[in-house]
């Protein structure tokens, strides 16, 4: 019987696949060749692990209530002895030596073996208690990958045309499973802005997040439905569902079609007014979406996808390499360069919010990150401004919220200019500058903010999250994310004024210039920069052709003094009807 669960979608479309379900837990063991010379760590690394799980299993007998049943404290103590048997204290050790590997495989080789063992036993009692030696297997796996490794999943063939049911999926597991042709994914946790979302949507990866117990309640390879627009999840759905399904994927496709006329249409509105539409990409790959639909540029780079995806601080060279390969296929379409905004939920394991970090989107991000270290900032500085000499380049600074940051980082800026010039680099001396406004204290001062800089570009992902102090990974205040909220749409406003008195352009990157449902409030309150996920382009388009800019701005402004959720949502469908 079919089983119908609700979450949230974010990103549409409609996929049909198989469940997989991960399971952190179970983790997955790759082989890694050790060089002779690293044995020795290797093998502290295990007897390191080893001791640390041992440690865990100790603190939770100690945690067990007097009043437990004996089974409980039992059922530790032959997890303890098990742990302290050769074949988990000393035969993976061996076989670390022996093979030159690196402990996780030694592990899973050794785990093999005695699971193996297990299912050859006649007796229906023995071969259960493999249950407990793969959790005292997983315990030390636990131990061992905390240990300052990645948690990412690795790319392999498993995820092809699965849908992943998890907990939660980092943006780099994410990218990492749709280049393995993952359909779709699930998560338990998340909301529609978080950089996994973010990332599903212009990846064109039908999601739905914050479905709680969804493991619970789906079974791994059970076909299953997902609609990443209404955020539906259909669980053995039968053959006419299938059918129906099918049909709206074909819709879906034919409305794409459809849309791909415009093509070629120019980007203006009904009444004249010249309309940029930029995109957004977070990797290479994406310029080919970006060409389908004939964008105007790039308008924003998230370059933090470069350090996610190798788990480790680019050089100079990598990020000039990657740089030339994306200008060069912009064909002379401008380039807009953010520099790096790791922090909250973009972390790799040479760069983390420390112990004290309680609230990471509050901690050291973004600029702060770059100015408290500059060897991370400058070789990206460096390879940015080579680039330039080769392409339109702007560079965009992310998370400013004071202007001595911004003149810390411009000044920053020029110093790497003079040393690449003393050494006769070649680059665009007149490189455009902007900041992302993405901090109520920037909005309200982005006159100040507008006066060093050649333009302004809005992140109102981070803008809301820090104006309606609600974390915008966490599910459980989403409901209260609301682009529409007047205080959000005043500080926009007044930043589409200070570009407009500063005479610098005002661009919007963050998700709400790519909703349909906005482009008309937004051109109302006058702005004419548009960036967004390349696969939105063509909608927007739509809207703004169809818009005389004139009829839209009173019903704008009406916005601003709304605090009615009803009355926001009939004012809504009177500016777009
Ligand atoms: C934003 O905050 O709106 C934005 C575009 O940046 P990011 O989503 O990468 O934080
Ligand atoms: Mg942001």
């Amino acid at each position: 019987m079919a089983l119908m669960l609700n979450g949230m979608g974010v990103s549409r479309g409609i996929s049909i696949g198989n469940v997989f379900i991960l399971h952190r837990n179970q983790h997955e063991f790759t082989e890694q060749k050790i060089d002779k010379k690293n044995l020795g760590k290797e093998v502290k690394r295990y007897k390191t692990a080893h001791s640390n799980a041992r440690k865990q299993l100790l603190k939770i007998r100690k945690e067990i209530p007097k009043e437990s049943p004996d089974d409980v404290s039992s059922f530790i103590e032959t997890h303890l002895l098990m742990l302290d048997d050769a074949m988990m204290a000393t035969s993976p050790i061996e076989i670390i030596k022996e093979n030159q590997c690196n402990a996780e495989w030694a592990l899973k080789l050794q785990r093999d073996a005695i699971v193996k063992v297990f299912d050859s036993m006649d007796d229906p009692y023995i071969a259960t208690r493999q249950d407990d030696v793969k959790h005292v297997f997983n315990h030390i796996m636990d131990a061992l990958v905390s240990n300052g490794k990645s948690r990412t999943v690795s790319k392999t063939d498993q995820w092809r045309d699965r849908i992943v049911i998890a907990d939660d999926l980092t943006p780099a597991d994410t990218m990492v499973m749709q280049h393995s042709g993952v359909a779709g994914f699930v998560t338990e946790m998340g909301g529609p802005l978080s950089h996994t979302a973010i990332l599903a949507r212009s990846l064109d990866l039908p999601a739905v997040v914050g479905l709680h117990e969804a493991r619970k309640y789906l079974k791994a390879g059970e076909q299953l439905v997902i609609d990443g627009k209404s955020g539906l999840v259909l669980a053995e759905p039968g053959e006419t569902l299938i059918e129906h399904f099918h049909k709206r994927q074909r819709a879906l496709r034919r409305k794409t079609k459809e849309l791909g006329k415009l093509n070629d249409a120019k980007s203006r509105a009904k009444s004249g007014e010249k309309i940029e539409l930029l995109a957004n990409i977070e990797v290479e790959e994406d310029i080919k979406h970006l060409r389908r639909v004939n964008a105007a540029g790039v308008g924003l780079y998230r370059t933090e996808f470069l350090y996610l995806q190798g788990n480790k601080v680019p050089d100079e060279e990598e990020h000039y390499k990657t740089y030339i390969k994306v200008i060069r296929a912009l064909k002379g379409a401008p380039l807009t360069i953010r520099t790096v905004d790791l922090g909250a939920d973009k972390e790799i394991d040479q760069i983390k919010s420390g112990p004290l970090a309680h609230n990471p989107a509050m901690g050291l991000r973004g600029i702060r990150l770059c100015l408290n270290d500059p060897s991370i900032f400058v070789p990206q500085l460096r390879a940015i401004l080579r680039a330039s000499a080769k392409g339109p380049i702007k560079i965009l600074f992310p998370m400013l919220t004071t202007v001595s940051e911004l003149i810390q980082a411009k000044q920053l800026l020029e110093t790497t200019k003079e040393s690449m010039r003393a050494r006769g680099y070649k680059f665009d001396e007149k490189i455009p500058l902007g900041g992302m406004i993405e901090v109520p204290s920037a909005a309200i001062s982005a006159s100040h903010f507008a006066e060093h800089l050649d333009f302004l570009s809005i992140g109102t992902n981070d803008l809301i999250q820090y104006t309606l102090a609600i974390d915008r990974i966490d599910d459980q205040v989403n409901y209260l994310y609301d682009p529409l909220n007047p205080a959000v749409l005043s500080l926009i406003k007044s930043v589409i004024d200070a570009g407009i008195k500063q005479k610098i352009p005002v661009t919007m990157c963050g998700e709400m210039a790519g909703n349909p449902s906005y482009t008309r409030l937004l051109l109302g309150l006058g702005l004419r920069e548009f960036s967004m996920p390349p696969n939105s382009i063509l909608e927007i388009k739509n809207v703004l052709r169809q818009t005389r800019v004139s009829n839209v701005r009173r019903k704008a402004l009406s916005f601003l003094h709304c605090t009615d959720k009803e009355k926001q949502a009939i004012l809504l469908e009177k500016i777009n009807a």
